[in-house]
């Protein structure tokens, strides 16, 4: 049996690496080698599992169904007492309804009325369909039915774990709980499980600019838009979400609630101030708290991003424009939080569809990601491409439904190449 197994500690500097710029491939095969599952797990009612992640294995105890059963509603007989080639009558002598016991005997040449799910009695082995049948009462009040030519042995009727045998797997340690697994898991008469504790994530923004309220506002200030959206963001990958608000471009503040947030959260979000301007405080302010790591990353747009740890807290710093920080958190922050909360390393699909659009010149040697809309063209889907650039266009979010990908060979789209398109909806969003 598969269990997660669960690290009390996150591995030391797990961030560290010797290049001076990494492709997006080379950053994720960092973070998808050394970010263990953390935490602890805690066993929880099935009725709240959803969105959970399933932290030990959970086979089936008994086969499912458990009982061979009928499926459909009609009359069950004995493959031996029909001839596919002719009408066959037989007397209907037994009724059996949807939870009623198993019968283990029943003369030579008898039907049962029966309905679906009704366990199917020990000597017989098909169903025929009660539209495919004609009943006719005879002397005595007895009934009999005739049933069709042409029926296949076993016609109708479910195999004891035939959606399960027993000790077959139902859900894999690791998995992230859907509806169908709960189904799944109550169909097994599963009522707790154990499943890994949510990740505590502090979110936080920095910038001098930034402001929440109206009654702030005065020229050169920037309504905060990546708090929220990063909360939800966030949120989205079941964590629980501490919005630490807004912080200034002051050293000594931002260092003291980063120290602070660090010993009650696995993980701190932060957004802008993480370059190498003298206006950016993060990096100098992780250098002084725990271990920080710059990555260049050759990915448009995004570029740096900062990394560290405080003591057992890992951090996540993405750049300020709203576009990149999106597609960062993206890329990058929601596969660490899904891996840290216990599932293996989430890779987003990739679908290849025609391009509406063309470019002439791309720069090589970096991945660059286009927001996308999809469209129906032709009897095809399509991708248009925002037709503008820049990473601080939030509009450009508002009007797609997927990221263009762009890989660092390519140097000019033509039209109607097919590309890469990653939709927002593998996000939930
Ligand atoms: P920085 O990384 O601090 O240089 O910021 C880059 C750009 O992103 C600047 O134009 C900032 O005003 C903008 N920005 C930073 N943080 C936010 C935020 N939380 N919401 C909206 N825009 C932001
Ligand atoms: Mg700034």
């Amino acid at each position: 049996m598969k269990n997660i197994t669960m690290s009390s500690k996150k591995i030391n500097d797990c961030f560290q690496h010797d290049k001076d710029r990494l492709t997006h491939f080379e950053a994720i095969e960092i973070l998808k080698t050394n970010l263990p599952p953390t935490g602890t797990n805690e066993t929880i009612d099935l009725h709240d599992a959803a969105r959970r992640v399933l932290a030990k294995t959970i086979s089936a105890p008994r086969p499912i169904p458990a009982h061979r059963n009928a499926a459909v509603d009609g009359y069950a007989y004995r493959d031996e007492d029909y001839d596919p080639t002719t009408p066959t009558q037989l007397q209907v002598t037994a009724r059996i309804k949807a939870g009623d016991p198993l019968i283990d005997q029943m003369p030579k040449g008898q039907a049962a009325r029966i309905f679906t799910g009704s366990v199917m009695p020990t000597p017989l082995t098909s169903v025929a369909m009660q539209e495919d049948v004609t009943l006719e009462t005879k002397a005595n009040d007895s009934v009999w039915v005739t049933l069709p030519q042409g029926l296949k042995p076993k016609a109708n009727c479910r195999a004891a774990g035939e959606d399960m045998q027993q000790g077959a797997t139902l859900v894999e340690a690791g998995t992230r709980l859907t509806p169908q697994h709960v189904a799944a898991l109550a169909s097994a008469g599963i009522k707790n499980l154990s499943v890994t504790k949510k990740l505590n994530v502090a979110c936080l923004s920095t910038g001098n600019e930034l402001i929440k309220d109206e009654k702030d506002f005065t020229l050169g200030k920037v309504f905060d838009s990546n708090g929220p959206m990063l909360k939800i963001l966030a949120r989205q990958t079941n964590c629980t979400v501490t919005d630490l608000g807004i912080l200034p471009d002051e050293p000594k503040i931002i260092q003291s609630t980063l120290h602070k947030a660090a010993q009650t959260h696995d993980v701190i979000i932060t957004s802008a101030g993480a370059s190498k301007g003298e206006e950016d405080h993060m990096v100098t302010s992780l250098n002084k708290l725990g271990t920080q790591h710059m990555w260049q990353l050759a990915i448009k747009p995004g570029r740096p991003m900062s990394f560290g740890q405080i003591e057992n807290c890992l951090f996540i710093g993405l750049p300020g424009n709203p576009v990149a920080a999106f597609i960062c958190f993206l890329l990058y922050a929601s596969p660490m939080l899904r891996r840290l909360s216990g599932e293996a390393w989430p890779e987003p699909p990739r679908y290849r569809v025609p391009a509406n659009f063309s470019i002439a010149n791309k720069k090589p040697n970096r991945r660059e990601f286009l927001r996308g809309k999809l469209m129906a063209k032709d009897q095809t889907t399509w991708v248009d491409k925002y037709p503008k650039d820049g990473s601080g266009l939030i509009h450009s979010l508002t009007a797609s439904d997927c990221l263009i990908e762009l890989d660092e060979n390519l140097t000019k789209i033509d039209h109607g190449t097919l590309v890469n398109i990653l939709p927002f909806s593998y996000w939930g969003l």
